[in-house]
This record gives C-alpha cells, sequence and structure tokens, in this order.
C-alpha cells in the first residue's frame, strides 16, 4: 500500500529552509515555536483516538463456528488496507472511523476464534501458524498507526516500511506448515506404500 500522509509545512524562520509545522526544522534544528499546531498531524490523531474508542465499543463477534481460512485472514488484510487511505482522506469522518474500527476489530476476532481452538486436533500445526500470521496481521496494523500519528514525515516512512516488511511475512508460517503438511502426507504414503511392498502373502 502507498501511504500518502500530508504534512504542513512553513518556512524556518532561522535559517530560511522548509520545515515541518510544529516540528524542528532538520537544516538548523530550530525548534518549532510554542503552541504551534499541524492541522494534518492534529486531525489524524483525533481521528486514532476514535478509533481506538470505537475499537473499545465494537465487540468482536463471536458466532461463526468455522475454523478461520488463510483466505479470511487475507480478506480482513484487505479490508485494512482498504479503510487506511480512506481514513486518512477524512480521519474524523465518522464513516471512516467506524470502518477502520470494524477491520481491525474483524482481525482481533479471528485471531480470538483461532486461539480459542488452538489445541483441537487435527490440525493443530497449521493452526499455530494461521494464529502467528493474524498477529503479524495485527502487527502491520500497529505500525500504520504510529505512521498515521507520526510528527515527521521520516517518522512516518519508517514506520510505513516496517508495516511494509511485516506484511510480506505475515504469510510465512502458513506456507511453511503447508510445506510441512504437504510433506508428512508424502512421507505418510512412502510408509504405507513401503509396509504393502514388504508385507507377503
Ligand atoms: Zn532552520
Amino acid at each position: 500500500m502507498k501511504l500518502s500522509l500530508d504534512f504542513q509545512k512553513i518556512e524556518c524562520s532561522k535559517c530560511g529552509g522548509v520545515r515541518i509545522l510544529a516540528s524542528p526544522c532538520p537544516e538548523c534544528g530550530a525548534r518549532a515555536p510554542k503552541g504551534e499546531v499541524n492541522r494534518f498531524v492534529v486531525s489524524r490523531r483525533e481521528g486514532l483516538r476514535l478509533v481506538d474508542a470505537a475499537i473499545s465499543k465494537l465487540e468482536a463477534h463471536g458466532k461463526e463456528r468455522d475454523e478461520p481460512t488463510p483466505d479470511d485472514l487475507i480478506a480482513c488484510l484487505l479490508r485494512i488496507l482498504e479503510a487506511i487511505p480512506t481514513f486518512v482522506r477524512a480521519p474524523t469522518s465518522d464513516e471512516n472511523v467506524t470502518e477502520l474500527a470494524g477491520s481491525i476489530v474483524e482481525l482481533q476476532s479471528v485471531r480470538d476464534r483461532l486461539e480459542a481452538m488452538a489445541g483441537l486436533r487435527p490440525g493443530i500445526g497449521m493452526r499455530v501458524a494461521k494464529i502467528e500470521s493474524a498477529r503479524r496481521l495485527e502487527r502491520v496494523w500497529e505500525l500504520y498507526r504510529t505512521a498515521l500519528s507520526a510528527d515527521t514525515i521520516v517518522e512516518a516512512q519508517t514506520s510505513a516500511s516496517r508495516a511494509q516488511d511485516t506484511m510480506d511475512s505475515a504469510g510465512e508460517p502458513i506456507q511453511s506448515a503447508a510445506e510441512l503438511r504437504a510433506l508428512s502426507d508424502i512421507l505418510g504414503t512412502t510408509e504405507r506404500r513401503f509396509q504393502n511392498a514388504c508385507s507377503l502373502p
């Protein structure tokens, strides 16, 4: 996802360079005057406060009984990735706040359901992998959240790029578990074939 965040900029009164409103000058280090406000940053932070409040009010819906699949995790991620840029365009819009909060709660509820099934047989290995992938996706949101509340472009870029890296690695546990399962299936049949070949009439 390409995250583009607006930061109000201003000319530094000390060196004439460009600095971000309410942040120190990157050229000369001059600090922003007290009380200076960057309305884009303030608005995103206000929006995030509303998202947090909405998340705490939304109850994870535990009605679904089926075990979440890797596709369910992908659907959760896509919903979050769609909700973030919309939120950025109008961070305090009720609709955007509700959708972003809803997308995060959906991911949490998928992870909750997987954790509740953690010890059930069969498929423990794959379930542990899905839980780990779900946790990584939650971490993706935390990192984007940090990017959205950042004071400066550099801070925002750092968090957004860590979010991207985490997203890239989120599927690895499931992939490894799938490969292991495929391997154990092959070994299982090989063993049976071997037994069949050796059994005398
Ligand atoms: Zn300066």
